[in-house]
C-alpha cells in the first residue's frame, strides 16, 4: 500500500496524543490500522515498523486499553497478550 498525501493539521504540542503527529501511519488511510485478516495486519505491521513514536504508541493502546486496530505494531491480539502478562508479573 501506498502512503497518501495528507494536509498538515494543527497539533497542540502539549496534548497526551501530540505524538500521533510524528507516526508513520498518518500518511496511510485509517482503514489500513484496522484490518479484517492476518495480511492486513502484517500490512500494518511493515508500516508500523521504524516508526519514530512506536513506543508510545503501544503504551497509549495498552493504557487506553483500545481493543481493535494495530498500535505501535501489535494486533489486539498481541496487546492482550503483554496486558495479561503484565498483570501476572505485578
Ligand atoms: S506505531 Fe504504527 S499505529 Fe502507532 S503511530 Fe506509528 S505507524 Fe501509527
Amino acid at each position: 500500500m501506498k502512503p497518501i498525501s495528507v494536509t498538515a493539521i494543527p497539533v497542540d504540542a502539549d496534548s497526551a496524543t501530540a505524538w500521533m503527529s510524528g507516526g508513520n501511519c498518518r500518511n496511510y488511510p485509517p482503514a489500513t490500522f484496522f484490518p479484517s485478516d492476518g495480511v492486513g495486519v502484517d500490512r500494518a505491521r511493515k508500516i508500523c515498523n521504524g516508526c519514530p513514536v512506536l513506543g508510545q504508541c503501544l503504551e497509549y493502546a495498552l493504557d487506553q486499553r483500545i481493543e481493535h486496530g494495530v498500535w505501535g505494531g501489535c494486533s489486539e491480539r498481541e496487546r492482550r497478550r503483554i496486558l495479561k502478562r503484565r498483570r501476572v508479573s505485578v
